[in-house]
């Protein structure tokens, strides 16, 4: 199987569509893990106040499909893929969808990868961001033990 990491970032809209964005968040994480695990997806989603973040883990025609999904979906806007490359290792074997929140703890790695005040991922150059990714992501997650279900996995 050929392993690929698929990287790209969307405008959040979860403020039109739900009152409360913890809401929003809980709704799709909850269907990502679902049909991740299904997928033998792994990966992991930023979910700041105005962007979307995420890396998708897999193989290619499953990560295709999971972002076909994820395009047409009306909760973010203006879907821009930064990279899609075969990979030789998954960066988040253990996360079905790790789920990482901007939080005291973390708000410097915005400042860092980003290098600037306002975290803008236009900005930003495809490695920074992946880079920011994995920072998060080893800080720790945050939402729940459902979101992160170890996948059951075979290959890679
Ligand atoms: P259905 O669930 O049948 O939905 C039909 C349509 O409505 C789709 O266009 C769907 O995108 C949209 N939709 C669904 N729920 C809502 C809602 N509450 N409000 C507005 N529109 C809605 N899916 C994955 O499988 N894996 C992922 O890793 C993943 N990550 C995501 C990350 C982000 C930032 C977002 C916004 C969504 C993500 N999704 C992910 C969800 C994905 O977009 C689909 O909703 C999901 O895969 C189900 O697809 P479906 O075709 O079965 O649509």
């Amino acid at each position: 199987m050929m392993l690929i990491r698929l990287t790209y970032f969307s405008y959040n809209r979860l403020n039109d569509w739900y009152a409360s964005k913890d809401r929003g968040v809980a709704e799709i994480l909850a269907t990502s893990v679902a049909n991740n695990l299904r997928d033998c997806i792994t990966g992991a989603l930023i979910c700041h106040d105005r962007w979307f973040v995420q890396e998708l883990e897999g193989a290619e025609d499953k990560v295709s499909a999971a972002f076909e999904r994820i395009l047409r979906d009306q909760r973010h806007r203006d879907v821009s893929l930064v990279t899609m490359q075969a990979v030789s290792a998954r960066r988040f074997p253990n996360f079905a969808m790790a789920c990482l929140l901007p939080h005291e703890d973390n708000c410097d790695l915005f400042r860092h990868y980003g290098e600037d005040e306002i975290f803008d991922p236009r900005k930003m150059r495809a490695d920074r961001l992946s880079d920011l990714i994995e920072a998060m992501a080893d800080r720790g997650t945050t939402g729940g033990q459902a979101w992160m279900k170890k996948p059951a996995m075979n290959a890679a």
